[in-house]
């Protein structure tokens, strides 16, 4: 295809943080950014050219969008495939409908992900009473996951016999779901990779990421592992793509076991989380491939120049911390006070527990340094962990 220039139009469905910072990347390479966001005003619209204030199937509002911008991208992952085909009929889209959604479904996910070799957690698929009734008890303990729509942990409930098995199928309303058996994780990692229409893939080094509650809390990278688990880990991601004939940045969330198994837990079609990092510690961010793979620019280098822990900043430092009982703001004075700690926030007006508002992303000349700072801003927020963090 012939590059999208500078200057031209891109167009975005979803309007949360991922996109503020899609918006945020794409318009310092000197694009504008048309949004098509059902919310009024979410954290991307704020800082967008454009907000198409419409729902995500709404045909006149995907027709403004495409009228305007010749190419478009999501930023959600729970975006109606039908609203991408849609566009597609008149714009170019990346990643490309069915790409996304193999990503929205666990079912295809894992059967994508193991079909085509790659290593996934032992699971089963429960469609109805009888699947979850007659589980091999090989294996529990395990996780019950509904099919669609869970993030942060939403959607699971862990089970240890076969009776919580069908409990939990129970308690998720009968909606298909998968039963995977617990994994003993010796950490999780994340690979992002991009690929372009030539099919030329490149990824950023390897995030250690560490949960609570099921949200991501803290990125570590480059991760702690040897090179040789971290080219493997990259292989897949860079594999996973390939897989799916895919265009755009794609995140692919790894468990890696203390046997040194890697296994596929899930993926992204989109930015992630875990690749915040790269925003201040890489030579090209996730958001900036984002666009200029959409725009069919060449692919930016991936290289990491700072080490770099990103802490993510929830809802619950508006209620938590070394100051007064909340809702109040944190003591932002407190973090920018570090001169290697990068502070994002989303622009989201309503602070609630377990609400992604913003993250830190704490620098350092080693990657002690940037941990002992995120140490120190953990502290500052009043997010748990602190000590965990080594
Ligand atoms: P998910 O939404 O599937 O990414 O799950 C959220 C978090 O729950 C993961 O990042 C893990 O920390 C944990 N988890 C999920 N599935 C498993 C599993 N099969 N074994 C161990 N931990 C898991």
């Amino acid at each position: 295809m012939t590059s999208i220039p500078p200057g031209s139009w891109l167009g975005l469905l979803g309007g949360g943080q991922l996109g503020r910072m899609f918006c945020m990347a794409a318009q310092s390479l000197g694009y504008r950014v048309a949004v098509l966001d059902p919310a009024a005003d979410g954290p991307a619209a704020s800082v967008a050219d454009r907000h198409i204030h419409a729902d995500y199937l709404d045909a006149a509002g995907l027709a403004r969008l495409a009228a305007l911008a010749s190419a478009a991208t999501t930023e959600f992952e729970n975006v109606p495939a039908a609203a991408l085909e849609f566009l597609s009929a008149s714009a170019r889209v990346t990643p490309a409908a069915a790409s996304v959604a193999i990503a929205q479904d666990r079912i295809s996910e894992k059967t994508f992900l193991s079909g085509h070799g790659f290593g996934v957690a032992p699971y089963k698929v429960l469609r109805t009473s009888e699947d979850a009734a007659s589980v091999d008890p090989a294996l529990l303990p395990g996780i019950v996951k509904s099919a669609r729509l869970g993030y942060d942990g939403k959607g699971q409930i862990r089970v240890s016999s076969v009776a919580g098995i069908g409990a939990a199928f129970a308690r998720m309303g009968g909606v298909p779901c998968v039963l995977e058996r617990f994994v003993d994780l010796a950490c999780e990692v994340s690979v992002i990779v991009a690929r372009d229409d030539s099919g030329a893939s490149v990824t950023w080094p390897v995030a250690e990421n560490r949960h609570r509650d099921g949200i991501l809390d803290v990125s570590i990278a480059p991760a702690r592992v040897d090179d040789a688990l971290a080219d493997r880990a990259r292989g897949i991601a860079t594999g996973v793509a390939r897989a799916l004939d895919y265009r755009g940045v794609l995140c692919v969330e790894m468990f890696v076991t203390r046997g040194g198994e890697i296994l596929v837990n899930e993926m992204a079609p989109r930015p992630h989380n875990s690749g915040h990092y790269t925003i201040d510690a890489c030579a090209t961010s996730q958001f900036e491939q984002q666009a200029r793979v959409l725009a069919g620019l060449p692919l930016g280098d991936t290289m990491q120049h700072t080490p770099a822990v990103m802490v993510n900043v929830l809802g619950d430092a508006w209620f938590d911390g070394p100051q007064a009982a909340g809702p109040r703001d944190p003591d932002w004075t407190r973090v920018l006070a570090h001169p290697l700690a990068k502070l994002h926030l989303y622009g989201k007006h309503e602070p609630r527990r377990g609400r992604k508002m913003g993250h830190v992303t704490c620098l350092g000349a080693t990657l002690a340094d940037a941990i002992a700072t995120a140490r120190a801003v953990k502290l500052d927020l009043g997010i748990p962990g602190a000590d965990e963090l080594a």
